[in-house]
């Protein structure tokens, strides 16, 4: 057996001292705490070494949009765009779901039928099967080929009251259905003015984490999602981003160790579009992006497919 490496303090204060802003760490190696606490105060990402050799995971939310005919058209421009024989759009080094109105789920999968694009479900149950009128469960997700399913987007949290506790449990089952759930963290503008950014995405993650096994965490994939930035055309900085989703990594490695943080699927999520997605794509901590109004343009949403750099 290797030995694991061990990442010091040293470490990173050398990448700083060469104006550098990211350190690779590889599969397997250790942080040290104060490395970890050096990395946060210096601005140096941690990033894990298999990053770049991942595909990003760009999901597209289409939202309550759409009649059944524009579903399918939508998933239909979007298959022949990514799979057809049509140009190259860019590299492909990205790998897509469409997470279309419930109702709408099996016309997209049909028309995804035979291409590498996942479905996503945009909502499930905190309940399982039975007496529970209007509710749509995990299992059901998964039976009519859902991979994954979104987890406390804003909308939700908002509009419909979704607490941390129901987070959790709609959490809870779907990975016990074999969904990969997407869990949406984020804060307000208010707490955001409030410098509270931190503190909110600590308190979302890990009333979300609260009790997983590490084998479960490592299938969630975890969406940062600025509530201010969701439809408005604003977008934080790209250090802010940064940190805010190395931050959410920082959380995992702390509650799961390193292994289950080095693969976590981090996405940015938040007014995303052709034109500032390849910026976020490449920051050190970031797999992958979760896009709401651009997924609804089948030309733009595969420009932000290709941009992965
Ligand atoms: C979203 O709905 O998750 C989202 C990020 O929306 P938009 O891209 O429109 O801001």
């Amino acid at each position: 057996m290797t030995a694991k490496r061990l990442i010091t303090i040293t470490d990173v204060e050398v990448v700083r001292e060469k104006g550098g802003a990211a350190l690779e760490v590889p599969s397997g190696a250790i942080v040290t705490p104060l490395a970890r606490d050096a990395a946060r105060r210096l601005g140096v990402a941690l990033a894990p070494a298999g990053k770049r050799e991942r595909p990003a995971l760009v999901f597209g939310n289409w939202k309550a949009n759409g009649t059944l005919a524009q579903a399918r058209r939508l998933a239909r421009e979007v298959a022949l765009g990514w799979c057809g024989s049509g140009a190259p759009l860019g590299p492909r080094r990205a790998a897509l779901a469409l997470f279309p109105p419930l109702v709408h789920v099996a016309a997209v999968s049909e028309a995804l039928a035979g291409t590498s694009i996942a479905l996503g479900a945009q909502d499930l149950s905190e309940k399982g099967g039975g007496a529970f009128t209007g509710g749509v469960t995990a299992e059901m997700l998964a039976d009519i080929g859902c991979r994954y399913a979104l987890v406390g987007h804003s909308e939700r949290r908002r509009e419909f009251g979704d607490a941390d506790d129901v987070v959790a449990a709609k959490l809870r089952r779907a990975l016990a259905a074999g969904l990969e759930p997407v869990l949406c963290v984020g804060e307000t503008l208010e707490e955001r003015d409030a410098a509270r950014t931190h503190a909110v995405l600590r308190g979302q993650t890990l009333a979300a984490f609260d009790g997983l096994s590490a084998e479960q965490a490592a299938r969630v994939v975890v969406a940062y999602e600025p509530v201010w930035a969701i439809g408005t055309g604003l977008t934080p900085s790209l250090s802010d981003a940064e940190d805010a989703m190395a931050s959410i990594k920082d959380h995992l490695a702390r509650k799961f160790g390193d292994e289950v943080a080095g693969g976590a699927r981090v996405l940015y999520g938040g007014s995303v579009a052709a034109e500032n997605a390849a910026r976020f794509l490449a920051l050190a901590s970031c797999d992958g992006a979760l896009v709401g109004g651009a997924s609804l343009k089948a030309r733009e949403f595969l420009t932000i497919a290709g941009a992965p750099a």
